[in-house]
């Protein structure tokens, strides 16, 4: 954990520019600037994004396919040619020590250079993933360079950095070299760096030291070793990442007195007998959870994640329902206009005794006026609207619950919003965006989750396929058909923009899609494009008759991804599916098949049939089920990391430099927690001598995150 301060006053070697260690120059300096390294500090901070194990070569005739390998050859025949795809593709044979043929080759391609970088009869050191080529193995995109080079120091584990342009891999190489090893009547830096562990916890958990792990992390001893340097440093930033959050987490309940909303068995059971549908198991486990929190004069802080259409609204109803019932008000933030309508007309059909009102900016002044008026005198118990609600100057008599839906990304900030408005409510966030388990003991940890996974019974499956651009011509006369029959359908594009990425044109994009479509293959039908850069009263205007069904083809961006509800639309053709999470297909699917009608998701890109993450789409498991969002979400953060579920760094959660959410050790999870848990049981606001430097790193934490 880097603890920051000032440069103005070095403290510390590692508080000096870069340059100051040997051999970086001014231009160096400038190079590594555009990776953020200024101070020496900064330098070691740069920890390798992986290793080549050069302590090993396998002979050639040794070779194991699938895994990565480092091999010393003499170069045999080098060919180039064009592939059928119209690839440029190098191949070269690969001798023995002794220049005897092994059958072994190398094969890049796109890399014409590596002719001009080594010749035939060169001895040379390869490295690379090895697979099967018919019946000989190769080397795919292998690295080689000449064997007498020195650039890479060989017989050890090799530390990988991540560069930039102009700036050497050797380099880079010798400059950590110095700062972790030292040089001739040097002492290494690294043994400057400050370590904020308490040593007791270091001592219970067996973690290394932090001047030893972090010289183990750059140039490793062996494999042993490097796995306990790195879980050393992956213990300190998780024990940040949950003490910062733990800490929230405490003083928002420590501070804060919510009024305690209760209803007495008989009445609640009236009202569950009275909703027009049986709550299915989850959604009565969910509720029971939020009771039990909305009891207490310590504010909620839960998400509740569940399935599109996992009925969610119903939980977040009764909840209100008991709030009113106590004498106090709820309220319920929508993302979009429409959205809030909708939400609006399901909670009085779902709570017919309870008086409903609707804030948004299509309000009629006077309405509005009304609503205002009985949201301050307490009148009005229940009110829905959008951003509006916690933005503006809306006041309550007595605000006690207040949901915010299908946003867990913003959470955060509304909940420091609403604190400013000297008001603490209980806080319940619904998303459909499934949160996989190690995320929620980690990054949403200072929320308390509920998780609806069942379906209400009766809920179609959606048939969905996976096709490439080629399927295209035979889509749109189907889509057309469906249209003819009375159904509405959704095209969803990557991107707003043809212009947006000159490097990658052939994105699909929606203005471009929409106008070829309404011009061609749907020439006739009523098509209308929606994105996130139109004006929020066009958008609203867009989906508002695309509900009342006056438009038969929406093509849009992920703007519709949010809980939208139109029954009669039976058709999602996503274009350019690889750019979307799985997590994020799935949401996407979820918007049609919301009626009786049976629903169809077409999924086209041109990886369909190599990608496995797209074939999860479809895959099912062993009892033949399609994999739910829980399952699709897993999958995501597994293959693609946790970028798509923490959103953009002002969400407030916090970029982890080391720890791999998708891959993290639960026994090291559960140490880091348990001793999280001790540190602020005794020191909640990390003020003891011991903990001045852990205090430290919590502030910077935040810092980063923009959310101080
Ligand atoms: P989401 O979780 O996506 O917000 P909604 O709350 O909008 O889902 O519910 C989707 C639909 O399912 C709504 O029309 C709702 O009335 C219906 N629904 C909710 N719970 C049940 C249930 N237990 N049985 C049958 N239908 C239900
Ligand atoms: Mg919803």
């Amino acid at each position: 954990m880097t603890v920051r301060t000032t440069p103005s006053a070095p403290r510390t070697s590692l508080d000096l520019p870069v340059s100051a260690l040997p051999g970086v120059g001014a231009e160096s300096a400038k190079l590594l600037e555009r990776l953020e390294i200024r101070t020496i500090g900064d330098l070691l901070w740069h920890l390798p994004a992986r290793y080549i194990d050069y302590s090993t070569f396998r002979p050639l005739r040794a070779l194991r396919a699938d895994e990565e390998q480092s091999a010393i050859a003499i170069l045999g025949a080098i060919s180039q040619r064009r592939t059928a795809r119209g690839q440029q593709l190098t191949e070269a044979q690969l001798l023995d020590e002794d220049g005897a043929p092994t059958g072994v080759t190398a094969s890049w391609f796109g890399r014409q250079f590596i002719k001009e970088r080594v010749r035939e009869g060169q001895r040379v050191r390869i490295s690379g993933k090895v697979g099967w080529f018919g019946r000989t193995l190769q080397f795919r995109q292998p690295k080689i360079e000449p064997a007498d080079a020195q650039a890479v120091h060989t017989g050890r584990m090799v530390p990988v950095y991540r560069l930039t342009e102009g700036l050497k891999e050797g380099n880079l190489r010798r400059w950590l070299h110095t700062a972790v090893e030292g040089g001739p009547r040097r002492t290494p830096v690294v043994r400057e760096l400050a370590d904020a562990l308490p040593s007791d916890v270091r001592e219970r958990r067996e973690l290394l030291p932090l001047p030893e792990a972090m010289a183990e992390v750059h140039f490793p001893s062996s494999e042993g070793r490097l796995f306990a340097a790195r879980r050393r440093l992956a213990f300190d930033e998780l024990l940040v990442l949950q003490l910062a959050l733990g800490q929230r987490r405490a003083h928002w309940k420590k501070d804060a007195k919510a009024l305690p909303l209760r209803a007495d068995d008989r009445r609640l059971d009236a009202w569950i007998r009275a909703l027009p549908f049986t709550l299915t198991a989850d959604q009565e486990r969910a509720f029971a959870e939020i009771r039990a929190d909305i009891a207490k004069a310590v504010p909620m802080a839960r998400l509740l994640q569940g399935e599109v259409g996992s009925g969610k609204t119903v939980v977040a109803a009764l909840a209100m329902r008991i709030a009113v019932e106590s004498g106090a008000q709820a309220s319920l933030m929508a993302p979009t206009e429409l959205l809030a309508e909708q939400h609006a007309t399901s909670l009085r059909r779902l709570l017919p005794d309870a008086e409903v009102g609707l804030l948004t900016s299509s309000t009629p002044a006077a309405e509005r006026r009304r609503i205002l008026d009985e949201l301050a005198s307490g009148r009005l118990g229940i009110v829905v609207g959008t951003h509006a609600l916690v933005e503006e100057r809306v006041a309550f008599e007595r605000l006690a619950l207040a949901i915010v839906d299908e946003q867990h990304r913003f959470g955060v900030r509304q909940r420091t919003t609403l604190r400013e408005k000297g008001i603490d409510p209980h806080l319940l966030l619904t998303t459909a965006t499934p949160i996989p388990q190690t995320l929620w003991q980690t990054v949403y940890r200072d929320l308390d989750v509920s998780a609806i996974r069942e379906l209400p019974r009766g809920r179609q499956e959606i048939r969905t396929e996976v096709r490439t651009s080629a399927a295209l011509p035979k889509v749109w006369p189907w889509l057309r058909e469906r249209v003819a029959a009375g159904e509405q359908a959704f095209v969803v594009c990557p991107r707003i923009d043809p212009g947006e990425d000159p490097d990658a044109p052939d994105v699909p994009s929606a203005v471009a899609v929409e106008r070829e479509l309404r011009t061609g293959p749907l020439a006739g039908l009523r098509v209308a494009l929606l994105h996130g850069r139109m004006p929020a009263k066009e958008r609203d205007d867009v989906m508002r008759r695309f509900a009342a069904g006056e438009i038969d083809v929406l093509v849009a961006t992920t703007v519709i991804e949010v809980g939208i509800d139109v029954p009669n639309a039976t058709v999602m053709v996503v274009l350019g599916a690889e750019r979307f999470g799985l997590a994020q297909l799935h949401q996407l699917r979820g918007r049609v098949g919301r009626g009786e009608k049976r629903a169809f998701a077409v999924l086209v890109s041109e990886a369909a049939g190599e990608s496995e993450r797209l074939a999860a789409m479809t895959e099912r498991t062993p009892d033949g089920a399609p994999l739910d969002g829980f399952a699709l979400a897993q999958r995501d953060l597994e293959i693609r990391g946790p970028g798509e579920f923490l959103g953009e760094r002002q969400s407030g959660v916090p970029e982890l430099r080391i720890v791999d959410l998708a891959d993290l050790d639960p026994r090291l999870l559960a140490d880091v927690t348990a001793e999280a848990d001790r540190i602020l049981a005794t020191d909640t606001d990390l003020e003891r001598p011991e903990h001045a430097l852990l205090a430290e790193a919590v502030r910077a934490l935040w810092r980063r995150t923009a959310l101080a």
